[in-house]
């Protein structure tokens, strides 16, 4: 795999209870930076041949033999091909058991009918012209999402310790299509509110 990004393909800003999308070739690496910190963004990939082939988080907990994946391992597909490998991670900190927020998790939690960030996703997924009902809750990573699986059975879920710039960079083993959700969900999801995040593509000479 390509280790260092060279050249700035593309730059895309997304505001938190927005999604957005991109395609990313194989050897390119997408640089996802937490721009204020403390800021989650639910992450989607399929294969662009085929979207019932995407990331998935327990094949690759299972094949990484850790659920605190760092620089230097792959993320895995359903099929246990590598999709991703992870060039660079300056927390190390991602929720990695999937799911995301919802409209139901809205009305539930915080009293308010808005779309959460499976609906969010779904909608890139129609932009795409795919079905959204192919989008499967295994396959998202909460990226900067803070989760500890506590020896006692809890699930603690606590505020990101990104701080401003950290960034994770995922260099594609193969032909990607990304989709994402900036999560509008409050504290302790995010920090004190909701900030947008930065997807930037980069390409290699090498
Ligand atoms: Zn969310």
């Amino acid at each position: 795999m390509p280790t260092r990004p060279d050249f700035l393909v593309e730059s895309l800003t997304i505001e938190p209870d927005s999604g957005g999308s991109g395609v990313v070739k194989k050897g390119q690496t997408l640089r996802v930076t937490d721009i204020e910190g403390q800021q989650v963004g639910c992450f989607v990939s399929v294969t662009e041949e085929d979207p019932m082939k995407y990331t998935d988080c327990i094949y690759t907990n299972w094949r990484n033999g850790r659920y605190k994946w760092r620089e230097g391992d792959f993320v895995y597909s359903n099929h246990m091909n590598p999709l991703w490998f992870i060039a660079d991670d300056k927390t190390a900190n991602h929720y990695t058991g999937g799911g995301f927020c919802s409209r139901d998790a809205f009305q539930h939690y915080c009293d308010s009918d808005q779309p959460g960030c499976r609906e969010i996703l779904q909608s890139e997924y129609r932009k795409l012209g795919m079905d959204p009902n192919l989008l499967q809750s295994v396959s998202c990573i909460g990226l900067f999402m803070n989760v500890e699986y506590a020896p006692s059975g809890e699930w603690l879920v606590s505020e990101p310790i990104t701080k401003s710039g950290d960034y994770i960079e995922l260099c594609a083993a193969t032909n990607l299509i990304w989709m994402t959700s900036v999560c509008g969900w409050p504290k302790v999801i995010n920090g004190e509110k909701p900030t947008p995040l930065r997807f930037e593509l980069y390409g290699s000479t090498r």
